[in-house]
């Protein structure tokens, strides 16, 4: 397994790949690999002749207030979880390379998929995503690229992001891996302190306790939102950002529950803000 730090190597590989007619699988990632990453490496060594995993923590899908700095960084111990897992190539650019300073041309997703959930609250995060998959895409030309549902607001917008600029890539939707008490992985969860770490499985268990109510017959999103609100408010370390119920094509918000909704939240645990959900299929 190599690793590449230059964008221009890396597009020289990628060209001599597709020349011998080899198919591409690729995880984008920001790093500090958890089972979530290694299911998606996995998924892509399974259906792809070469797989990429990019390892680049892109400062545009941060906000100012956000944790870019601290954010946890271990580019050695990721490249060896790459390697175990059989994967081809780790791409590592420099940021300065991405973002050169005359830098100035963005991909904007549109309004309706980013004036909800995590787009609220995280001003030009989707702007930053969709500019970086687009240079990643453009980069390493992947025939697959496979994302978590983790982040399924995400998956959404680069599903649309795709098919709107006819990027020749096939966007695979896995799904989302936890801790054996249910707590969904994530690399921001080595933030949490014991404490809060115990706090921090107030997300899947009140998503669980709204799912509840949908199996037992309760289809109004009123009742179950404030269900799921309330179970959220009793833990003491928790601070609701969102909590919301909304139709996954579309993420316009509903009133009676149906099939293909999403049950989705962002909660600080502390300082640390985590998010889960649910894809509810009626
Ligand atoms: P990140 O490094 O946080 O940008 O995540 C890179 C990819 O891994 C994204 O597609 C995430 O949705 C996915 N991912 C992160 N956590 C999980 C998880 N717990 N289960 C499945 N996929 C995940």
């Amino acid at each position: 397994m190599q690793i590449i730090t230059k964008i221009e190597k890396m597009q020289q590989i990628s060209d001599s790949i597709k020349v011998s007619r080899q198919s591409i699988g690729m995880v984008p990632t920001m790093g500090y690999l958890h089972d979530g990453h290694k299911s998606l490496i996995k998924k892509a060594r399974e259906n792809n002749d070469i797989v990429v995993v990019s390892v680049f923590l892109n400062p545009i899908q941060f906000g100012p207030d956000e944790d870019f700095e601290n954010y946890p960084r271990d580019l050695e111990r990721d490249a060896k979880i790459c390697e175990e897992l059989g994967a081809d190539y780790v791409f590592h650019p420099d940021k300065d390379d991405m973002y050169p300073r005359d830098f100035s041309t963005f991909v904007v997703p549109g309004e309706s998929m980013t004036n909800v959930l995590c787009g609220v609250s995280r001003p030009g995060h989707f702007r930053g995503v969709c500019t970086v998959l687009t240079k990643l895409f453009s980069i390493v030309r992947p025939d697959n690229a496979y994302f978590g549902e983790k982040d399924i607001q995400q998956l959404s917008i680069v599903t649309k992001l795709v098919s709107d600029l006819n990027l020749r890539v096939n966007i695979i939707g896995c799904p989302i891996v936890r801790e054996e008490d249910g707590l969904a992985k994530s690399s921001r969860n080595t933030y949490l302190n014991d404490e809060e770490r115990k706090a921090a499985l107030v997300l899947r268990n009140s998503i669980l306790e709204g799912k509840k109510l949908i199996d037992s017959g309760e289809m109004d999103t009123e009742v179950i939102l404030k269900s799921i609100v309330n179970f959220i408010n009793e833990e003491p370390l928790a601070k609701i950002d969102y909590v919301e119920i909304v139709d996954f094509d579309t993420f316009e918000k509903i009133e009676k529950i149906k099939d293909n909704t999403i049950i989705a939240m962002a909660v600080y645990i502390g300082k640390t803000r985590l998010i889960d959900n649910i894809l509810v299929r009626i």
